[in-house]
């Protein structure tokens, strides 16, 4: 029997274009490394221009312009020999919670036109990432690697440096800043 492998795809597989459409939106040219915590709406203005700001990303195709992390797909390919891949992402939107319906087809579209090596049953889409029990998770929010799974990997991205090797220790999770380290632990 092949071992579990849960996955995330948002800042693990690919930088998604939400930033893009910000900047879109609000005529900036912020990068990723400019914010230091997950949740950026705060730089879209007062709640009012958040709110139209949804409105807006709701009309857009988020996967789009999405961006492909170095040597992602390649590593699960090859993973998928030894794993069954099961992909998690959240797709209900912070602060737009009820209206996500369009992110959920969004991301489904993108993952089956990227990955042919997906299984499509193994798809799990939900905030709660934190309930499973597999032996390998890879994710970039800690609160996500909370859970009963036994290898726990951090993917670093740019809300999660902050976090110590103190912290990280105490709650049994290992960082990794590419998918080539990935590759070197679970393939070697
Ligand atoms: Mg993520």
């Amino acid at each position: 029997m092949k071992k579990k492998l849960l996955v995330d795809l948002d800042y693990v597989i690919c930088h998604p274009g939400f930033l893009k459409l910000v900047n879109d939106f609000c005529g900036t040219n912020y990068e990723e490394n400019d914010f230091t915590e997950y949740i950026i709406d705060d730089v879209i203005g007062p709640q009012e221009k958040i709110n139209e700001f949804y409105e807006f990303y709701l009309t857009q195709d988020g996967y789009k312009d999405a961006i492909l992390i170095e040597g992602a797909k390649e590593t699960l390919k090859k993973l998928s020999s030894i794993y069954d891949i099961y992909l998690c992402s959240a797709c209900v939107m912070f602060g737009a919670e009820r209206r996500s319906a369009k992110l959920f087809k969004d991301k489904f579209e993108y993952l089956m036109r990227e990955f042919e090596f997906l299984d499509p049953e193994k798809i799990i889409f939900t905030n709660s990432k934190n309930i499973f029990v597999a032996d390998v998770q890879i994710d970039d929010r800690l609160p996500n690697l909370l859970g009963p799974v036994k290898t726990k990997l951090l993917f670093e991205a740019y809300h999660n440096k902050n976090i110590s090797d103190e912290e990280l220790q105490e709650n049994n999770v290992k960082r990794v800043k590419s998918w080539k380290e990935i590759e070197d632990l679970l393939l070697n």
